[in-house]
């Protein structure tokens, strides 16, 4: 199987070189030629397979240039070796009226795990395979949860360091614990002077920096990220659709065949569009249902078929979905027009006027399968007493942002098909809003008191990542201006 860019560059690269590339060279995004095809048995064989052997057979319809062993390996190191705090991995729990798929029992309590625990392991292995000696430095800026599971996942890797930016003062006590206690010989942790924006910015001047980029050649040092853009990220969340759907065949809550729905607490449309994979690989999926917050710019555009980034930006209680431009969006529009040059179109003008319309036609064709709604942080909070009440289940603010518009897609539609919620996020990392939504006293105490205090409520205890904070010992303690980024970077990638 080969890729392409969605923006019509003719190249045609195996998935390992694209997993290295991370961005095609005309700004597109790399996807595959055809959507691998499944049938029946396929589903049913996955069924009695652990997490990884799943893994390992959906990802080799897709990586074809991976041999079995290498994905093997790959999946083993990703998730195998008690890594995750569950054999399932990603476990579906059935409440009263939906499922909760929870993609949030690795090593960070986040969903991102899913995905960045196994990224790291394909580019290592692509390394190998296409002959590259160079090392590989990884470059993050953070506003909180993706740095960690970016160091999680490629802590002592070889042939790769990482280096993770983050805005000093501008993230949680939890998550500038969980980033400065990062083991591992190959990371580095340091904050800037500034906010997210000065980070970032940072970050992306020192990617189209030619210069510096020839500076770190001269010591064999190439620069990569680990962005939701890469194929690699991707690809990996295909993996938990099916198998949540073989789950809720053997736990007898569906007939093999029937189909359901899934609702996805959605930020850069990567998750959501991992279950349009699936969908069109043949996973029986009737509706995808994407679930916003205040930011709603992705409600509008699958309503109207505008996308309309001019428009006020909000801080929400549901930090990871708070964005207004969802990258991932460009892999659907190519794949329901197969018109590249349409779709490089409509992102120069995403580019120029951040604005583009896809018109009446293409809509439609969304609108098959994909049905928005969003919710306000008020009706967020509602939800998780709500789902609390009915079930003794506590759920984090994106899971109920998703939970929220699962409900209000049942009112409008009657749709009666099974319903399987997104879980994105351990509760236990947004515990403030959590205990608050659930009523709970919380004046005076910190963070890891808060924790304890969410044990009261949750049936499931503190993740051992999270009370683990605690106890450990900070080993990065790195800041620079804004201006000293590049030295920081080639001090670090010249260790
Ligand atoms: C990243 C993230 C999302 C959004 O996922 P996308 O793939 O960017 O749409 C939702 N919830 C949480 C907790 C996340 O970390």
């Amino acid at each position: 199987m080969q890729y392409f860019s969605t923006r019509g560059d003719d190249s045609r690269l195996s998935s390992a070189e694209a997993i290295l590339k991370g961005l095609a060279p005309d700004g597109g995004l790399f996807v595959p030629e055809q959507l691998p095809q499944v049938d029946a048995d396929f589903i049913a064989g996955l069924a009695p397979l652990t997490y990884e052997k799943r893994a390992a057979r959906v990802l080799g319809l897709f990586l074809t240039d991976y041999t079995a062993d290498e994905l093997m390996g790959c999946v083993e190191r990703a998730y195998g070796s008690g890594k995750f705090d569950t054999a399932k991995r990603a476990p579906v729990v059935t409440l009263k009226d939906a499922s909760v798929l929870e993609l949030w029992h690795g090593p960070t309590s986040a969903f991102k795990d899913m995905a960045l625990q196994l990224l790291p392991q394909l580019m290592q292995t692509a390394l190998t395979k296409t002959g590259v000696t160079d090392t590989v430095l990884i470059l993050v800026a953070t506003s909180g949860d993706t740095g960690k599971a970016a160091l999680a996942g490629f802590c002592d890797v070889p042939q790769i360091k990482i280096m993770v930016f983050y805005p000093d003062g501008g993230v949680s006590r939890i998550q500038r614990l969980q980033m400065c206690t990062q083991a591992g010989e190959n990371v580095n942790v340091t904050a800037v002077r500034g906010n997210f924006d000065d980070a970032q910015s940072g970050v992306k001047e020192i990617f189209s920096d030619a210069a510096f980029n020839g500076e770190l050649q001269a010591a064999q040092v190439r620069l990569s990220s680990a962005n939701s853009i890469n194929w690699g990220r991707l690809v990996p969340q295909i993996v938990y659709y099916f198998s949540a759907y073989a789950d809720l065949v053997t736990a007898g809550t569906i007939k093999a065949g029937e189909e359901i729905n899934f609702t996805v607490p959605t930020g850069n449309f990567g998750d959501i569009l991992a279950g349009f994979y699936a969908k069109e690989m043949g996973l029986p999926v009737h509706k995808l249902i994407c679930a916003s917050n205040a930011n709603n710019v992705l409600t509008d555009f699958l309503r109207t078929g505008v996308y309309d980034r001019n428009r006020a930006f909000y801080k929400t209680i549901t930090p990871s979905m708070d964005i207004l431009i969802s990258s991932n969006l460009e892999r659907l529009l190519y794949h329901l027009t197969g018109d590249t040059a349409q779709v490089a179109g409509w992102m120069g003008e995403l580019a120029a006027t951040g604005r583009y319309d896809v018109g009446e036609a293409l809509l439609g064709k969304i609108q098959q399968t994909f049905w928005a709604d969003w919710a306000d942080d008020a009706k967020t909070q509602a939800t998780i007493k709500d789902v609390y009440d009915a079930n003794h289940y506590v759920c984090d603010t994106h899971t109920a942002v998703a939970y929220a518009v699962a409900r209000s897609y049942q009112q409008a539609t009657g749709d009666t098909h099974h319903m399987v919620i997104a879980s994105t996020a351990s509760p236990y990392k947004f515990n403030g809003s959590v205990l608050a939504a659930l009523g709970a006293e919380t004046s005076g105490l910190d963070e890891f008191q808060l924790l304890d205090k969410l044990a009261e409520y949750n049936p499931q205890p503190v993740p051992a990542g999270l009370a683990a904070l605690a106890h450990l010992d900070v080993r990065h303690q790195g800041v620079c201006e804004k201006s000293g980024m590049r030295a920081a970077v080639l001090n670090f990638a010249r260790k």
